[in-house]
């Protein structure tokens, strides 16, 4: 069994055959998907992500206010969040959460305050946190020192792209580190050495789904079913069976969301 431990399904990109894809995810051996709730926390996307993890019994949700949106984090933002996770046992994380100073779709003031008032959030509810960051690693470190490294609770370092010292820093902080499709391109040799070094006990694997298309299926947009070929990659790096991969990353996807 493998588990989709990222995925973005409840958006529009999936509305003309969402049960398909679920479906074909089923098929060939996705056993759950952690579904992603991210956009205007004030526009009921969030809302959307919940109801597809109470209709399915694979599918779980994880609410947050990506670093994209942190513009529209405000203390609104933050009440609807908290009565949100406290009335849906389908949400497993709060996330995704972080730095993207790459895209800087919001002003980096925004970005950082947003992330540490999220990170004090969830451990004041006790959930496990997903971390995206790109292009701020210094600072998402600090950040995560700070509010996040005394909290005793599972956090996850999603679609990892970052150094070898941030994922070293990552591991040292307790964080798992989930690989999505890119893993797989051709380019990516050095985030394959990376992959080789994180210890299999910290392991993830996601798709990110739509986006991150693994080989052989770039190009085509990207779904949990392919969740197999991010999983195939890293059993070759690490030289073990696909088998091997997948028994490791449900059982710590267990470990890091504490279901299953
Ligand atoms: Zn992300
Ligand atoms: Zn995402």
């Amino acid at each position: 069994m493998f588990v989709d431990s990222h995925a973005h399904i409840d958006g529009p990109e999936f509305d003309a055959d969402r049960e398909a894809v679920i479906q074909r995810a089923r098929n060939v051996g996705v056993g759950a998907i952690l579904n992603v709730g991210t956009g205007n926390p004030h526009s009921g996307a969030l809302e959307r992500a919940i109801q597809l993890a109470e209709s399915q019994p694979d599918i779980f949700a994880a609410v947050g206010t990506h670093p994209h949106d942190a513009r529209l984090f405000d203390d609104q933002a933050e009440e609807r969040l908290t009565r949100l996770v406290q009335q849906s046992s389908r949400i497993i994380a709060w996330g995704e959460i972080g730095l993207d100073f790459h895209y800087d779709n919001s002003p980096r003031e925004n970005q950082r305050e947003a992330f540490r008032r999220q990170l004090r959030l969830a451990r004041a509810a006790k959930l496990p946190v997903i971390i995206h960051t790109r292009e701020a690693e210094e600072e998402t470190i600090e950040i995560l020192r700070a509010e996040w490294a005394a909290a005793n609770l599972p956090g996850v370092m999603h679609c990892f792209s970052g150094s070898a010292k941030l994922a070293e820093q990552a591991l040292e902080l307790g964080l798992f580190i989930s690989f999505s499709g890119i893993v797989t391109f051709k380019k990516a040799q050095e985030l394959r050495e990376i992959a080789r070094q994180v210890p299999i006990e910290q392991l993830l694997i996601e798709t990110d789904c739509p986006y991150l298309t693994p080989v052989p299926f770039r190009g085509k947009r990207n779904e949990p079913a392919y969740v197999v070929e991010v999983a195939r990659c890293l059993a070759e790096v690490k030289g073990i069976t696909i088998d091997e991969v997948a028994r490791v990353t449900t059982a710590n996807f267990s470990r890091a969301f504490r279901i299953l």
